[in-house]
């Protein structure tokens, strides 16, 4: 099975079709889940003693599972946050996977990590931190999250040493993504919630009070750039003037909205971002990469080496030929060298394209914020931030939201969950696909009546 013959020469043929056509599709299928009871009917046996061949499992796939799988790149999923990854990045995600380039260490993925590097200076550039900052891509803000406190936390032990506080704890908002907490629980510390300002922005006098009542005990602030319900920034500059004064590492977490640093629309909400000593971004999410995608920054990547760097016999050889190992940053050892589709498309198209579509969902944000403020039967619940629309139906509670949302996903109008805000049920757009149109949104809007 691993040789080439006639049948993967048919197959690869298959393959490059699909991946042309669905690359041209228009419009894309929504699509709707099934249960498992009907996906097992209608697949029979996947895995057999002999195989059902590449053809057959192919067809399995386009006929039965991919239907099955919703497409997040449908112009009116407007849930959580979509993605809408450039033609070009897709492509280039087949080139990786038949590259076979092993992407944790420099020794053996010079070439690759190069270019990954490339697409990571531009967004330390675009963030405003030093040269010298640097990273990884890891698989998700999640992961991203976790690496970044789990150097932030052995920094403070290592400068700490006998002095360390029995438990540990962070500082975040209520605002702040889930990961932040489920980061705290792998690392069995606590998270100290910091209160908001009018705003729902975290400030650096509330983050300077906390600190002064916990002490050493605080390891890390960490501030949210485009919270995901409402696409909030936290006041980044006051809060890293108060981390640098007190000597706490301050992490920004701009999975969903750190894109908006590419837009000279949004850039100065980020003012202070530069002080990060660590930062994210999802180039899946609003800067049209295929999944998986993370990017994380380090003001000091020697730090990130101290807590992730991997040491074994059989490993020494890497170290050997330098230290600029991309598996030495987050907690991963093998990695795919999931920057490239990013590096790829930016490459090609240019980063005034990434600004020119990124704008196109802050054009769409504008649109549906007016819409909604024209009708009446939709209240901003709001005002928008970044490319993210929160508002509620009137006079709907939460089982007529979600019977809606049920209704639109089962008839493919749209895919737009219910969310929460102070207890009570919103809707939210999330804009990050510049196919989207104001039609389609009147039309969702329409429909909500
Ligand atoms: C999406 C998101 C995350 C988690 O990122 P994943 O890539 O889903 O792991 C973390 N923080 C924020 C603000 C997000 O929007």
């Amino acid at each position: 099975m691993h040789d080439f013959d006639e049948e993967t020469d048919a197959l690869a043929e298959k393959i490059f079709t699909y991946a042309r056509d669905r690359t041209r599709l228009d419009p894309i299928p929504l699509n709707h889940p099934k249960t498992e009871d009907e996906l097992r009917e209608q697949c029979g046996p996947t895995i057999t003693t002999d195989g059902i061949g590449g053809v057959a499992a192919l067809e399995m796939f386009t006929d039965i599972l991919e239907p099955a799988s919703l497409s997040v790149d449908y112009t009116k999923y407007l849930s959580f946050v979509p993605a809408a990854p450039t033609e070009s990045a897709v492509l280039f995600d087949l080139v990786v996977g038949a590259a076979s380039i092993y992407g944790g260490s420099w020794l053996e993925g010079a070439g690759a990590i190069y270019a990954e590097n490339e697409a990571l200076d531009w967004l330390r550039q675009l963030a405003g931190m030093p040269e010298g900052a640097g990273g990884v891509f890891v698989p998700g803000g999640t992961v991203g999250n976790l690496s970044a406190l789990v150097a932030a936390r052995h920094a403070a032990v290592l400068r700490l040493g006998d002095d360390r506080p029995a438990r540990f704890a962070m500082i975040a908002s209520k605002e702040t993504h889930s990961s932040v907490q489920a980061a705290a629980l792998v690392m069995d510390c606590d998270v100290i919630l910091c209160e908001t300002d009018e705003n729902r922005r975290m400030t650096g006098s509330e983050v300077a009070s906390l600190l002064d009542e916990h002490g050493d005990s605080i390891f890390a602030v960490v501030t949210t750039s485009g919270t995901t319900n409402l696409g909030i920034i936290d006041d980044l500059r006051s809060i890293g003037e108060v981390c640098r004064e007190r000597g706490v590492w301050m992490h920004v977490d701009g999975a969903y909205g750190g894109a908006g640093l590419a837009s000279a629309r949004t850039r100065s909400l980020f003012d202070g971002l530069e002080l990060a000593d660590s930062f994210i971004v999802d180039p899946h999410k609003w800067l049209f990469a295929p999944f998986d995608c993370c990017a994380l920054l380090y003001r000091d990547p020697s730090k990130a080496v101290d807590a992730h760097a991997q040491h074994a016999g059989y490993l020494a050889f890497l170290d050997s030929h330098g230290d600029k190992n991309p598996s030495d940053y987050a907690i991963h050892l093998t990695r795919r060298v999931r920057g490239l589709p990013f590096w790829f498309s930016l490459a090609t198209h240019g980063t005034a394209a990434y600004e020119a579509a990124i704008d196109v969902t802050l054009d769409l944000t504008d649109a549906a914020a007016e819409m909604i403020r024209q009708a009446d039967h939709v209240e901003l619940a709001h005002e928008p931030n970044l490319s993210v629309v929160a508002f509620h139906r009137v006079g709907w509670d939460a089982a007529q939201y979600q019977a809606w949302s049920e209704k639109a996903m089962a008839s493919g109008l749209a895919f737009v969950t219910p969310s929460r805000l102070d207890g009570t049920p919103i809707y939210r757009f999330c804009f990050v696909n510049p196919r989207t149109t104001t039609d389609e949104i009147a039309e969702i809007l329409e429909a909500l009546k």
